[in-house]
């Protein structure tokens, strides 16, 4: 089971996810989990992140640093634990490529599209062989109105280059997520953000509960 969380900066998903992998880890004592993040996940993905988030880049450097730093993730951490039947629960995924890159900073999103199918493109292994791309099979997205996030991220202490943009960029990333969102309603589990950590708590154990 692969599950991604997602959100714009701000919105909470990085504080829900630990308390989401530990009642998991609860409720399943018997069961693997894997909590890991994007960009990073691996020594190299980490590497990678330090220099996206820190030293500015050609946007297309940016889009295809992302997905490189996904394609190792994928193939050393979670391709592995999910061919070992455990849970991986990663802090953003191919979403954020097409929330961030594409809606925020305006990459075109064919471009996307083509770096999806390279990066994540598998084929069925029920002898059929067919084709299909590799995403979440669940994936929360936290989301809320930009002008709330920014509120809450000015709390926050030594921002990255992305959290220093303004509204008008959250605006634009969370349009994105919210039309993927639709376009996948089975895979998509949208979370009202702006709510209560304690509502939230409580739509994440039910989550659970179903799983
Ligand atoms: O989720 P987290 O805060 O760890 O993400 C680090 C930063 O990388 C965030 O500011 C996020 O906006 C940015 N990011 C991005 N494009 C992605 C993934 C993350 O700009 N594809």
């Amino acid at each position: 089971l692969f599950i991604s969380f997602e959100g714009i900066d701000g919105a909470g998903k990085s504080t829900h996810i630990q308390a989401f992998a530990a009642e998991l880890a609860k409720k399943y004592p018997k069961q693997e989990i894997v909590l890991t993040r994007e960009p990073g996940g691996t020594a190299l993905g980490e590497k990678l992140r330090e220099i996206l988030l820190h030293h500015p880049m050609h946007l297309e450097t940016e889009a295809l640093l992302m997905f490189a730093a996904r394609r190792e993730h994928l193939a050393t951490v979670i391709e592995p634990a999910l061919a070992a039947g455990k849970i991986v629960i990663s802090d953003r995924f191919t979403d954020a490529s097409f929330a961030y890159q594409g809606g925020g900073r305006g990459l075109d999103l064919a471009k996307l599209y083509e770096l999806e199918v390279w990066v994540q493109m598998r084929l069925s292994q029920d002898g059929a062989g067919k084709r299909y791309v590799l995403q979440p099979d669940l994936t929360f997205l936290f989301d809320l109105p930009s002008q709330t996030a920014e509120s809450r991220r000015s709390a926050a202490r030594d921002p990255d280059k992305f959290e220093q943009l303004n509204t008008d960029f959250f605006e634009k990333v969370r349009l994105e997520y919210l039309r993927r969102a639709q376009d996948d309603a089975t895979r998509f589990h949208l979370i009202d953000a702006s709510k209560s950590k304690e509502v939230i708590w409580k739509i994440l154990q039910e989550a659970i509960s179903n799983i």
